[in-house]
């Protein structure tokens, strides 16, 4: 039996390369500083694995920004906007093209823009997307995958395992650019390209070479299928003399569980974490010579492993195919996991005790594979911290359960129906045709974060903190007044990050001092962790909201993060079903909701800026998913009387095939992302014939630039073709959180008279 890894985190346990990252595009470190950096990153990452004992490690695992990308280059596929940047990427060079691929490049009288970025997946890792056109040409381009190789080999000889995105993934994960062909049909001029890859990495001494086909694992076309087949068989005629691992993962194979299993490859890895019901089909199938690879040991969260449960499955595989054919393998890169629990001296111990990071999770792979070979030396440790997480106080409340079981459609179904509760609206606010309002945020400045900073420090009093927050909340509502909003927010300043802020406050949660994981590039997240029953001890916004209330007599909105988005963007609970956990949080925000109306509060917003995000890759999941997402945001607004307005806001707005499901949440505006797509995305909205009210952004807050009067004028007239003009709000697409305060007050000033003028035309 084996054990193997199939990737480490590369941001290093301090972020070293994030910080020489950023030093380097500033221009403060030089290419050879920045190659140190990521040296030692690696030769820690080897040396950490090959110390836990794992057979095939790793590398070119290793990226300065995204896997992807670094295939891309391997493969020569540069759009053509790089060419003067290609002409000198010999040596040097590669890194300007490499980076500029990545964020764009504005020098030497060029002026390029970054690649596509979007999601891997369903993780919250953003890779670049490969820009393919009818006349894509690959050869290889990059030395990189070479060069890690050697340098691998000269420190873990036989071990070392290069990685690369498979060539099938790799089409399908790209965009054609142009016309006329389908990128799955490059996959004929692509393989050659891979055959010489493997072959060179065969030649410098490579014994096993793991191909990444994550697509393996979703909903695949006939002629996708096809792609699979014929690249693999190409490949295997082509290539001898070394050993080729095919991994999947985030999903079950599924329907393509017989053409994976019959591909002709060494060994196949699969994820036992996310879909541990596929070993029955895939050992079913599994032909003679295949090795399987179990990925039992979840790569995308904090938990210590539940060895028996992963030993059931070893077992299985191990008495229908023998041991030596059996490896053992986390369920996909632990690049999705934070890097060390041992650094988290501030975690009450006993939760920690159920806890493990990507180091941790290398000593659980080997564990399992010495206690299915007879040495049962690591199991009664981990019996012990399972039995304490399961009966823990800490993590089960009684209340808390009983309650959600407790919930009925009543509670999440508002009193009367829309045009009703909108009449209502209409009558007790008042508000013009063509409202304007924002999303929430305002600047959060470097004097804003500055004053957090003091706060945590000792420097500056609670006292004195609320103070200077209230000062700043309070120029915030004068200059909305001054510009003419109609419904106002408090700009958020309190608040550090829109879940954080609400975990923080709510039981249930616990926070990391380095548990980061790479979003992209050199930018890094640290998750929440929820391991408990959530409940909300006590009000939350209140306090904020009514205090900004109170200095206006405008509408005030009240700002909350809903229980999808705060599900999402935290590490979640695997000993409970994430809709059971979305429920709890579902009813400590509807508490909130309800503090908020007692207190005056007429306009409350529930962003929900990731229910999209959250779509289970294969189609056949997401019925279930949008049914309980949905309801969760049901609960949390359904409590309210109907003379209350509930908002809520979404961020990413291509609902084409879910916009059913967005009406289903029932909320009386909802704000979304739409400037950038000239309104295309309210399209979807009009084809259904969307019944509540809506905010079209008018504006992308993702740039500096401030958007003319008249352009956001026809933006609206552009919307009020598609959609009842009296159902229409202004408002710019996001929270404008990142932005600075010029921009944002001359957008905003251009946006209230584009909105005057609206309303000159009913
Ligand atoms: N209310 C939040 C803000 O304005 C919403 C942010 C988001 O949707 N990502 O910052
Ligand atoms: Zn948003």
């Amino acid at each position: 039996m084996l054990t193997q890894n199939l990737g480490y985190p590369r941001i290093g346990s301090q972020r070293q390369l994030k910080k020489a990252n950023e030093q380097y595009w500033a221009g403060k470190i030089d290419l050879n500083e920045l190659t140190q950096v990521a040296r030692t990153i690696k030769e820690e990452n080897w040396q950490t694995q090959l110390a836990a004992g794992i057979d095939l490690i790793p590398c070119n695992d290793f990226s300065f920004y995204d896997q992807v990308l670094d295939t891309s280059l391997l493969l020569g596929v540069i759009p053509q906007r790089y060419a003067p940047l290609l002409a000198k990427a010999k040596g040097n060079g590669e890194m300007d093209l490499y980076f500029a691929m990545a964020r764009g490049y504005q020098k030497e009288g060029l002026d390029l823009t970054a690649m596509e970025m979007t999601k891997w997946l369903d993780t919250n890792y953003h890779y670049i997307v490969p820009e393919f056109t009818a006349t894509q040409e690959f050869k290889i381009l990059s030395e990189k995958i070479f060069r890690e190789y050697t340098s691998a080999k000269a420190l873990l000889g036989p071990k070392a395992k290069p990685v690369l995105v498979g060539p099938v993934s790799y089409l399908l994960l790209g965009k054609e650019k142009e016309a006329g062909f389908e990128r799955a049909d490059l996959v004929k001029k692509l393989v050659p390209v891979y055959v010489e890859i493997i072959n060179r990495l065969r030649q410098l001494g490579a014994t096993w070479i793991q191909l990444d086909e994550p697509c393996l694992a979703l909903d695949l076309s006939k002629k996708e299928k096809e792609a699979f087949d014929y690249a693999y068989r190409r490949i295997a005629s082509q290539v001898s003399g070394v050993r080729l691992l095919v991994a999947t993962y985030f999903e079950a194979l599924a329907d393509n569980t017989q053409l994976a299993v019959n591909l002709p490859i060494d060994a196949l890895h699969i994820d036992l974490v996310r879909a541990p019901g596929q070993l029955d089909e895939v050992l079913a199938r599994i032909p003679e010579q295949l090795q399987l690879s179990l990925g039992v040991v979840d790569g995308r969260n904090v938990w210590k492993n539940d060895y028996e449960r992963s030993l059931t499955l070893i077992d299985k595989a191990v008495q229908k195919i023998g041991a030596d054919r059996v490896i053992v393998a986390p369920s996909c890169s632990l690049l999705h996991s934070p890097i060390d629990l041992d650094l988290e001296t501030a975690i009450d111990p006993e939760i920690r005790n159920w806890m493990a990071f990507a180091k941790q999770k290398l000593d659980e792979v080997s564990a399992l594979k010495q206690i299915a070979e007879g040495n049962n030396a690591p199991l009664p440790a981990n019996q012990q911290a399972q039995a304490s997480r399961r009966a823990s106080q800490k993590v089960h409340k009684a209340a808390v359960k009983n309650r959600v079981g407790a919930i009925t459609e009543a509670d999440a179904t508002r009193t009367s129906a829309f045009p009703v509760r909108q009449q209502l609206h209409h009558r007790r606010f008042n508000l013009p045709a063509f409202p304007t309002t924002t999303i929430g945020s305002f600047p959060q400045t470097d004097d804003i974060r500055q004053l957090r900073a003091k706060l945590k420090s000792g420097e500056l009093t609670v006292a004195q903190y609320e103070k200077s927050i209230e000062q700043a909340t309070i120029d915030a509502i004068r200059w909305q007044e001054e510009l003419g909003i109609d419904v106002l927010v408090h700009g958020e300043f309190e608040r550090n990050d829109m879940v954080e802020y609400f975990g923080e406050q709510l039981d249930g949660f616990l926070f990391t001092k380095n548990g980061w994981v790479q979003s992209y590039g050199s930018r890094c997240v640290k998750p929440p962790v929820i391991y408990g029953d959530v409940s909300r001890p006590k009000d939350m916004t209140v306090r904020w909201s009514t205090f900004a209330a109170a200095q206006t007599d405008k509408p005030m909105k009240g700002m909350l993060t809903g229980p999808v988005t705060i599900l999402q963007w935290s590490f979640v609970r695997d000993d409970q079903s994430r809709e059971q956990t979305t429920n709890q949080i579902a009813l400590a925000i509807r508490d909130e909701v309800l503090a908020l109306e007692k207190a005056g509060i007429g306009i409350i917003q529930i962003d929900e800026a990731a229910i999209r995000e959250g779509l289970p890759l294969r189609k056949a999941k997401r019925a279930q998913y949008l049914a309980w997402a949905v309801k969760a945001f049901r609960i949390s607004a359904g409590g309210v009387e109907d003379k209350t307005q509930i908002h809520t806001h979404m961020c990413y707005s291509e609902f084409n095939d879910i916009i059913e499901h967005i009406a289903a949440m029932d909320a009386d505006v909802i704000t979304i992302e739409t400037s950038r797509s000239q309104m295309e995305l309210l399209q979807a909205f009009a084809h259904f014939d969307y019944p509540n009210e809506i905010g079209p952004g008018v504006y992308d807050i993702h740039s500096p630039r401030v958007p003319t009067t008249h352009e956001m004028a026809a933006l609206l007239a552009k919307a009020a073709s598609l959609l009842p003009a009296r159902h229409l709000w202004v408002n710019p697409d996001c929270g404008l959180k990142t932005r600075k305060w010029p921009e944002t007050k001359a957008a905003l000033e251009n946006m209230v008279a584009a909105a005057r003028q609206a309303r000159q035309t009913i």
